[in-house]
């Protein structure tokens, strides 16, 4: 894909850009920023213009473009570029030292059929220690023609010595409109459910595409069961017994993380519903509704949730996904976001 085609990240697109196009681009570079969010498809675009065989024509603004149709851009972005390296977790859900051994010493040589060798990681996070230490030689005197792009949402899982000799450039998340048109452009997503997949996505397509999967509704239903049983503020017993359904009920064979994840999904729903029912009290358009299969039913359980309470409700939500997020224990979470609500 081009650079100027991914969605979104127009500053760190235009910056490695005019920095490749004037030959200033860091030999190494860390690519961080939320989940699903285009990262990669960056470092793809980065590859394609160091490489497209037609001069690199200014795109919008001025920016170096490539131009995406040539036969080094086409092979590029099918993956089969001999001087295009990706290195992603194998089965193991690591990248193991021999997989970073292999490219190192395939950079050590002149690009075959390009004019810069560029080096993918992705995940990078998932690089067990040793194959860190493997890189870092590379990565502090890299060989000439190369560039080797370290990808993560997780930068923190890096070595410091890896994060030292690399710049870091940081990625945010999406916006709604953004993540729409990747997934109505792109996904194949109807035009009619997009929005409310994006919504409750926090800016990252991958989570969008999630969002329009079983497993969602699923959790959605689960949210919106949760509201129906505090709307009418019982007290706190029923409160944490609803929390209780919140977890999901009993699943022996889950592990911590699934069940972690599962709840995260689940608050995330809850929060896309707080926020419609805060466009209903406010007799919003209907247009404006994540959830907008849901309206009738949001419109039930609007006079037990005015304004302020679905506001409090979001902030609790967001808060309380935050601190899932930051490993804290979902039963203590859960108990909290019910009394409050
Ligand atoms: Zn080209």
């Amino acid at each position: 894909m081009k650079l100027g085609a991914v969605r979104g990240h127009a500053t760190i697109r235009r910056l490695l850009a005019q920095a490749a196009a004037r030959d200033r681009l860091p030999p190494s570079l860390v690519l961080s920023g939320p989940d699903g969010v285009g990262k990669r498809q960056v470092a793809v675009g980065l590859a394609e213009l160091l490489n497209c065989e037609a001069v690199p024509a200014a795109g919008d603004a001025g920016v170096p473009e490539s131009c995406g149709a040539c036969r080094t851009c086409r092979r590029i972005a099918r993956g089969v570029h001999a001087d295009v390296i990706v290195v992603a977790p194998g089965d193991t859900g690591t990248i193991k030292v021999e997989s970073v051994r292999g490219v190192v010493e395939q950079a050590a040589f002149r690009p075959f059929e390009g004019r810069r060798r560029v080096v993918i990681v992705d995940d990078a996070d998932r690089l067990v220690a040793e194959a860190q230490n493997a890189l870092l030689k590379t990565l502090e005197e890299p060989p000439p023609g190369s560039v080797f792009l370290l990808v993560t949402h997780r930068p923190h899982l890096l070595l410091p010595t890896v994060r030292s000799r690399c710049p870091e450039l940081r990625f945010g998340s999406l916006t709604t409109d953004e993540v729409v048109d990747v997934l109505v452009g792109e996904c194949g997503v109807a035009a009619a459910v997009a929005p409310a997949a994006a919504a409750a996505a926090d800016g990252s397509v991958a989570r969008a595409i999630e969002t329009g999967s079983d497993e969602y509704l699923q959790a959605r239903e689960s949210a919106a069961a949760a509201l129906r049983a505090l709307a009418g503020a019982p007290p706190a017993k029923r409160r944490l017994e609803t929390g209780k359904e919140l977890m999901g009920g009993r699943r022996p064979r889950s592990s911590a993380a699934t069940e972690r994840e599962g709840l995260a999904r689940r608050l995330r729903a809850l929060g896309t519903l707080f926020r419609d029912l805060q466009v209903v009290s406010a007799r919003g358009d209907r247009a404006w509704l994540a959830n907008a299969d849901l309206a009738d039913e949001l419109e039930a359980l609007s006079p037990a949730y005015d304004a302020d309470r679905a506001g409090r409700g979001f902030e609790t939500v967001d808060l309380a996904v935050g601190a899932l997020m930051r490993n804290a224990s979902p039963r203590v979470v859960v108990d909290w976001l019910t009394l409050r609500i």
